[in-house]
């Protein structure tokens, strides 16, 4: 019987992968790999695995979901297991939940690997810890992506005093960042923003809330990049917020 995993790549560290991610991805006859997803982690696959790239790759428009699904499905009824491989956390942001509705649908079930998000790793890889007794009482992950569901109401989140973490903010953090401080977020609130975090390329910049996009700028980040927000970025390496780029 053929099977089928959604599984977590983690955020770039082949070593962050969790076991059961390299032991499915090691029985799996064809790998659809996500953008985002480190190649190095295709080490784990069968050397006789059919690999699918299935992201934007050099400059080609990546698949639609739909496309993805009806891949799965090709494979899976023609009795060959499937894994499909994303970054992070398959259900972090990664339309996991998505595809295992439309697996669902058509009777298949899927088995959810999880990953490290990058939420929480790209943090922890300068030091710098989501939840501290003295700093938040929680976190938020949010979307600074802004389509389909709109604008979160930053007004509550800065409300709950907790630390924001925010995925595929990079594009447009000049507007979070006056969203946030319209909302009432003291333009003091430390921040840092890490670019490809726990792979060797990976480079962060810390500042105040008030500089942020304009110390990104000015260091040239791009995406991939998390961006936290809270009193807990002021821990870790070099923690004084001063906007140089590490
Ligand atoms: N499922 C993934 C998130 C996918 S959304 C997860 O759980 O991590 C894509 C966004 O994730 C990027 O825009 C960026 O904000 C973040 N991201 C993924 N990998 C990253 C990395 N290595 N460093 C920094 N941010 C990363």
């Amino acid at each position: 019987m053929s099977r089928a995993w959604l599984i977590g790549a983690g955020p770039g560290d082949v070593e962050l992968m969790t076991l059961k991610a390299t032991r499915a991805l090691g029985e799996a006859d064809v790998v659809l790999v996500d953008d985002l997803v480190n190649p190095d982690v295709l080490q784990f696959a069968r050397k006789d695995a059919q690999i699918v790239y299935v992201g934007k790759r050099g400059g080609q428009p990546s698949t639609s979901q739909a496309g993805i699904v009806e891949a799965m499905l090709t494979h899976l009824r023609a009795g060959r297991s499937v894994a499909r491989l994303k970054g992070g956390d398959p259900f972090v942001f990664g339309r996991g939940g998505e595809e295992q509705q439309a697996l669902a649908a058509v009777g298949v079930h899927v088995e959810i690997i999880n990953g490290i998000t990058a939420g929480i790793a790209a943090p922890a890889a300068i030091g710098i810890p989501v939840t501290h007794r003295d700093h938040a009482q929680g976190v938020v992950f949010v979307t600074g992506h802004g389509a389909g569901n709109g604008e979160p109401d930053w007004r509550a989140l800065v409300a709950t005093r907790m630390t924001l973490v925010i995925y595929m903010g990079m594009r447009r953090l000049n507007e979070i960042e006056a969203a946030l401080l319209r909302a009432g977020m003291p333009a003091e609130t430390p921040c840092a923003a890490i670019e490809s975090a726990t792979r060797p390329e990976q480079r962060h910049v810390r500042s105040t809330l008030n500089t942020l996009a304009a110390h990104v700028a000015a260091a040239g980040l791009g995406s991939p990049a998390i961006v936290v927000i809270g009193d807990v970025a002021t821990l870790g390496e070099s923690p004084i917020p001063h906007g140089d780029t590490v």
